[in-house]
């Protein structure tokens, strides 16, 4: 028999809903002494079965639920077929593309695993205990199904409040030395598997960078937060006159430069910069200097409810900031990729910069993530990468 947890009266409803996510405070008694990773059988304060879940009885997250079949035998048999299925459905979605997200996590009913695979390489990150225990199988499977020349697992600090400790290193094969590079919609890009941020490329961009495209053509770009300068190499294909990469890192901005290189744009047609956004932003609309089209990509601002006030002031300064340096009719592509601020949010804010700022923006386009970074129905959580595209007159 399976550990168990026996959930609070009337803290059943969301597990019937099918949330995966079981928070310590519905859990009436634990049974059994399930260790961290370990399955456990999840019911409610009247005996009923409602699910088979993970245990953490250190995170916050107490238990994260994956199965709904009673019967169900939840064996590797049981683990394998979920990776299958999350592999098939990229072959569905995104049958041509090289690198993408292949698993995401809770999203593809394995929770806590990530795996993005960049042509022949897969890195890996386990999230939470349960994907810890399971990565000697997991790895076996992914060798099996596909074949990989290597698996890299990249550490996450949402590690820490599972109690993991950081993990990073060769899971499998060998990685080479040097960047490695993966096409984009017809573009390349040199991906640094074990230094990049997250695990090397953002992904869930790839169709927002095809949107935004066309709408560069023949303007003066800014890129701000550029990492390894992806928008601008988009924008430059799609007939930009200038683009400005700006970024405070300055390994990023190495990698950008090698990537407009690599896709055969001349030097006079970028700039690299690197500078904190806040600062240069001001320092810009004090120069008078002035752009055609922004990009925003932020990196997450919110990481814990406590952050979130904070984090809508960091939005709501950059983009009032970088509304006041369009040209009139210039066009803003700003995002938000903190799950805590959701669209209606979002959309506040960018609204409350663009009173404070004085000009009048209309909403073109709203963006999402990429079809790899899929939002399982119940569980709305997975959304967290969102953007508008507006008019600015
Ligand atoms: N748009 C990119 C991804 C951006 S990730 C793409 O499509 O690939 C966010 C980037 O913001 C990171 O490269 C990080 O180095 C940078 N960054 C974080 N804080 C910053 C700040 N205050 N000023 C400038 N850059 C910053």
């Amino acid at each position: 028999m399976r550990p168990g947890l026996v959930l609070r009266p009337d803290r059943d409803r969301s597990v019937r809903r099918r949330h995966p996510w079981i928070f310590s405070g519905a859990i009436a008694r634990v049974e059994g002494r399930p260790a961290a990773g370990a399955v456990v059988d999840v019911r409610a304060a009247d005996g009923t079965w409602l699910a088979a879940a993970e245990f953490n009885p250190v995170s916050q997250i107490r238990a994260r639920a994956f199965c709904w079949e009673p019967d169900r035998p939840i064996d590797a048999t049981f683990w394998r077929e979920r990776l299958q299925a999350s592999i098939a459905r990229r072959q569905r979605l995104l049958p041509h593309r090289e690198a993408c997200r292949l698993v995401f996590a809770e999203s593809d009913g394995l929770p806590g695993l990530i795996v993005d695979r960049y042509g022949r390489y897969l890195v890996l990150q386990t999230l939470t205990a349960g994907a810890e225990a399971r990565k000697t199988q997991t790895v076996a499977d992914l060798v099996s199904l596909l074949d990989p020349l290597g698996i890299w697992q990249r550490d996450d600090p949402v590690r820490r409040k599972e109690g993991l400790p950081p993990a990073e290193g060769l899971l499998y094969g060998a990685l080479p030395a040097e960047p490695i590079v993966i096409g984009e919609h017809g573009h390349r890009f040199l991906v640094d598997l074990r230094r990049g941020q997250k695990t090397g490329f953002y992904l869930d961009q790839a169709e927002n960078r095809a949107l935004l495209a066309p709408y560069c053509a023949g303007a003066e770009v800014l890129n701000a937060f550029s990492y390894t300068g992806a928008f601008a190499v988009y924008a430059l294909a799609a007939g930009a006159r200038h683009v400005v990469n700006l970024d405070s890192s300055a390994e990023a901005l190495a990698l950008a430069a090698a990537n407009l290189q690599l896709n055969g744009f001349a030097a006079t047609r970028w700039t690299n910069l690197e500078a904190d956004v806040f600062v240069q932003l001001r320092r810009w609309r004090e120069e008078g200097r002035q752009f055609d089209l922004i990009i925003l990509d932020p990196p997450k601002f919110v990481t814990a409810p406590e952050h979130l006030e904070r984090a809508t002031r960091g939005y709501k300064d950059i983009n009032w900031l970088a509304l006041r340096l369009l040209r009139p009719g210039g066009l803003l592509a700003t995002f938000s990729c903190s799950g805590l601020v959701d669209r209606d949010l979002f959309q506040k804010i960018v609204f409350a910069a663009a009173l404070d700022a004085g000009r009048e923006v209309r909403i073109v386009t709203h963006f999402g993530q990429a079809p790899d970074h899929p939002v399982l129905l119940t569980f709305p959580e997975a959304a967290y990468l969102k953007g508008l595209l507006c008019h600015v007159e």
